[in-house]
């Protein structure tokens, strides 16, 4: 499989290089040039199969020729072999024909964990092939900057910077980020909001002269290999519910439109996805977008659900493309209007083809809370927030009854104690393997909301 811009004007690349370079040259994201497409008798050919032979089968039209069939089922069966469910991702019941897709087993206890679980062994297979080194950046909202600490903690060749919303972030979110005590891992809590630190990200990697000199990758949301990864799960439990001979719903809660996109891939290689619903909460630009056709930046409110308090959805991008018949300019042109006027209106072919594909929900602080407390009351179980803000926008866009919709259940509660103790009562309890978080010693580099500052730090404190 062959990997292409979105604003066309970068090189193709092939799987494991599209993977290194998260952001493409041109200031795209890379996305594969066809979309592969199984048959019915395929998908019906997954059910009742392991997790990772799912995903094994589900990526290997895109990963091809960068590694041999042995190699990338021993990444998969790695990357999965510290999840805590047999399933990796199982289904929980919720409603007569309601599901929760957990996504929480990992070792972080969010849904990050599925992709940057298999992203850490696909770097360490394609590093120890090439003998380089590399510098990660991300930004994080909350738990991608966890989930990729873990994923490449004490790895050789690999320094991992994670820059966080500083004060915008639970106390286990940011715990986990600054406890870890491996001198590859550098924790910078920046002055601004998560836009902000995405922006810097952003111009990190169109800084070409210091992303050659410090060997930048990605693995943000905006990285292709962890879109990829999270289309699995789409497969996994839409075959369950009894797919492909009956279509399934999902809802899933939105920020940078990464797992929801997953979705969108899954039903354009033939999974039969009824209705894929796009839950935000205040912070509800696509939500907005696809009620007024404009895509407006707004000022970002923190909320409960914090890895959702998102403005400007990367991966969105990604679907543009398509909405565009994949043409390079007008994204370019769309995105350019984004940099300067902070908006773009969508064309009206481009908004009517949105519409086809997604449907959305904006839920609000009260609503997200309320859904906590009757989640518990009808079912005994205790829901993070971001998964509360599914739930209700599950409901507010419930299709036909006998389409199962399944809630994609994003965070561990116990990630999120203090909303979830004010919306129920129950304050849940962290799993004893990360028992004692609170009373590790914490090491974190605050940083200003300043490009220069920022690279200068990264070039310091890097030991790789
Ligand atoms: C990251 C995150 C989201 C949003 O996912 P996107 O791929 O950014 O849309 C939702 N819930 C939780 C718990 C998250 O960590």
């Amino acid at each position: 499989m062959r990997y292409i811009s979105t604003r066309g004007a970068a090189p193709e690349l092939g799987f494991e290089d599209a993977m290194l370079a998260g952001l493409a040259r041109d200031g795209g994201l890379y996305v594969p040039a066809s979309w592969p497409r199984f048959s019915e008798a395929e998908i019906a050919a997954l059910a009742g199969l392991p997790y990772e032979e799912v995903a094994f089968r589900v990526m290997w039209p895109f990963v091809g020729e960068a590694f041999s069939e042995a190699e990338f089922r021993d990444i998969i069966a790695r990357a999965y072999a510290g999840f805590d469910h047999v399933a990796r991702c199982p289904l929980s019941q919720i409603g007569p024909n309601d599901w929760l897709l957990e996504l929480f087993h990992g070792p972080t206890l969010a849904f990050k964990d599925v992709a940057m679980q298999l992203i850490g062994q696909l770097f360490e297979a394609s590093l120890k092939r090439s003998g380089k080194r590399i510098t990660i950046v991300g930004a994080t909202s909350g738990d991608t900057g966890s989930a990729a600490i873990e994923a490449f903690r004490g790895r050789e060749g690999v320094d991992v910077f994670i820059l966080f919303p500083d004060g915008r972030v639970s106390e286990v979110q940011r715990r986990q980020m600054t406890t870890p005590g491996d001198a590859n891992v550098h924790a910078l809590a920046i002055a601004g909001d998560f836009d902000d630190a995405q922006a810097r990200v952003k111009d990190m990697f169109n800084d070409h002269a210091f992303r050659d000199a410090v060997g930048l990758a990605g693995v943000n949301s905006i990285n292709w290999a962890r879109v990829l990864a999270q289309a699995v799960y789409y497969f996994t439990a839409a075959v369950a519910l009894g797919a492909p001979h009956r279509k399934v719903s999902f809802t899933v809660p939105t920020g940078n439109f990464g797992d929801v996109f997953a979705g969108y891939v899954a039903k354009r290689m033939g999974l039969p996805i009824d209705r894929l619903v796009i839950a935000t909460n205040q912070n509800d630009i696509l939500h907005r977008t696809l009620e007024s056709g404009a895509y407006v930046k707004g000022r970002v409110e923190p909320s409960i659900s914090p890895s959702m308090d998102i403005q400007v959805s990367s991966n969105f991008e990604r679907l543009l493309f398509d909405l565009y018949d994949r043409e390079g300019p007008a994204v370019t042109e769309l995105m350019g209007e984004l940099g300067t006027l902070g908006q773009f209106a969508l064309s009206q072919g481009a908004v009517d083809r949105l519409r086809a594909e997604f449907d959305s929900a904006r839920v609000s602080e009260e609503e997200t809370r309320a859904a906590i407390r009757e989640t518990l009351a009808g079912t005994g179980k205790v829901i993070c927030p971001h998964t509360a803000v599914a739930v209700h926008a599950a409901k507010a866009r419930r299709g036909d009854p006998a389409v199962p919709m399944v809630v994609l259940a994003t965070a561990h509660a116990a990630k999120f104690p203090d909303a979830v103790e004010e919306a129920c009562g129950v304050r849940p309890a962290l799993p004893p393997f990360m028992a004692d978080l609170l009373d590790r010693p914490e090491r974190v580099t605050p940083v200003p909301n300043d490009l220069a500052a920022i690279e200068a730090i990264v070039a310091r404190e890097k030991v790789a």
